[in-house]
């Protein structure tokens, strides 16, 4: 192993596992090893799978036979596979996938150091999650485009939803300190960084595992204060009665978003019952309506499940009817998945696969037209803009987000008519409108629109939604 110096990582699942996948990118250039793009030039390859549910367990398995058999094409001579699928089945997965070398789990992102010194390896070097918590000192390599990055501030999470697995393997919560927060957002704003993204299991409960018990809204503020960040937000908030603090910092700090990514899961309160979520749907429309009032422009995404066992034709209604009165400006729809070791996955009640897809279909048609009205309600508008660099899709154009578009969950925005440099925050006048994406003229930096040849400044439309025309 002495020669090996090349690395290639496969990172799948969400924001979370990047963070770690990127903490793994940062030991191995400690240890002079090079990534490199194509897996058949790397020597090693870490595999940083994820475990949540059915179909991104299949995707991990499929990606670990699929680099696997490098083996005998490539250069491949050590296969580590780490992450949640390893934490979650460490023995079923050491018998049964021979081709793997080390096995690593979801918070041993330090030990790859030794996995790549040492010629000779244990196999099984799946921990306990509770003895690893990020640090701001750990290395990390950032991978994101544009010049944002992921913020992890806490791991694991304390509650039981009936349907989810995390906490059995992911641990109890552990925050991450204030100072050590504030630490790791000063140096990704020296490199580059002008917006972060907060995310852990649950955010919410962010510092209740902490001497003082820091807040997320004391969190959020304190980072706003770290010179040369610009945007701070927030994801992944459990739907609890939101503290005075956190709206108050929501609405009116000038670096906290006015954005929230809130995960529902479903409205109908024999549902939530039955998915332990600790509230019914009365609380969820005083919710929306508490923070809508409150916070003004407010953007929300947020995401349900349907086909969850015993979901009825009612409650299945009630959650339409819900999206069509909160009109979430993003959202995300999923197909239940059973999982093993959870109280869902023991129910009998289920729903049919084939019910399950057509209330998948219905709730998306459900958010389509208020999607929809939502984005053209912006044409006409001047938003702020975080440049992320030259369009994939457009060579002429450049590409970004405005405040309301999280990366790489909420789309785009494309801009013509001026020039910017990536990491640049400037305003642009919306111009038009598709289902997720937006274009905008960016205005110079006086703040004025020069018109394209021909053009007329678009005009404001009226929008029939309740929030946006009240
Ligand atoms: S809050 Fe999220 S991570 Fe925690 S148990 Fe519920 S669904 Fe799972």
């Amino acid at each position: 192993m002495g020669d090996a110096r090349t690395i290639h990582f496969v990172s799948l699942g969400c924001a979370k596992n990047r963070v770690d996948t990127e903490v793994m990118l940062g030991v191995s250039g400690l240890e002079g090893f090079r990534h490199v793009d194509d897996p058949t030039e790397a020597e090693v390859i870490v595999v940083n799978t994820c475990g949540f549910i059915g179909p991104a367990k299949e995707e991990s398995v499929d990606t670990i036979l699929e680099m696997a058999a490098l083996r005998d094409q490539g250069r491949l001579e050590r296969l580590v596979v780490a992450g949640c699928l390893s934490q979650r089945y460490p023995e079923q997965l050491a018998e049964e996938m021979p081709e793997v070398d080390v096995f690593l789990g979801s918070s041993d992102m330090l030990k790859l150091g030794p996995v790549l010194r040492q010629d000779q390896v244990e196999r099984m070097q799946v921990g306990n999650p509770a003895d690893y918590t990020m640090r701001a000192t750990d290395p990390r390599v950032l991978t994101q485009r544009g010049h944002s990055a992921y913020l992890k501030i806490a791991e694991g999470c304390n509650r039981s939803c009936s349907f989810c697995a995390i906490p059995s393997f992911r641990g109890k919560q552990r925050s991450r300190r204030v100072e050590d927060l504030v630490a790791e957002a000063e140096q990704l704003v020296e490199r580059g960084v002008v917006e972060v993204c907060l995310i852990s299991q649950d955010t919410i409960a962010y510092g209740r595992d902490l001497d003082g018990r820091p807040s997320l809204a004391t969190l959020a503020a304190a980072l706003a204060e770290v010179p040369g960040l610009r945007w701070v937000r927030l994801h992944y908030l459990y739907p609890e009665t939101l503290t005075r603090d956190l709206v108050d910092v929501l609405a009116h700090h000038p670096k906290v978003l006015p954005y929230i990514d809130m995960p529902l899961q479903h409205a109908s309160t024999p549902m939530l019952r039955r998915m332990k979520r600790g509230h019914g749907g009365k609380r969820l429309y005083e919710l929306v309506d508490k923070l809508r009032k409150n916070v003004p422009d407010l953007v929300f995404r947020s995401s349900f499940i349907v086909g969850h066992p015993g979901e009825t034709d009612e409650d299945f209604r009630e959650l339409v009817d819900f999206v069509k009165w909160a009109e979430l400006d993003h959202l995300g729809v999923f197909l239940y998945s059973p999982e093993e070791g959870t109280a869902s996955g023991a129910m009998d009640d289920l729903v049919p696969a084939k019910v399950a897809r057509a209330r998948h279909r219905e709730l998306m048609r459900a958010q389509r037209p208020i999607s929809r009205a939502k984005m053209k309600a912006r044409i006409g508008t001047e938003l702020e803009v975080l440049v992320d660099g030259q369009s994939d899709e457009h060579e002429y154009l450049l590409e970004g987000r405005w405040w309301g578009q999280a990366p790489e969950v909420d789309g785009k925005i494309y801009l013509s008519n001026g020039d910017a440099s990536p990491g640049e925050i400037r305003k642009a006048l919306v111009t038009n409108a598709a289902d997720y994406d937006l274009v905008a003229d960016l205005l110079t930096p006086e703040g004025e629109w020069v018109a394209p040849p021909g053009a007329k400044r678009p005009r404001r439309r009226k929008v029939q939604l309740r929030t946006l025309a009240g």
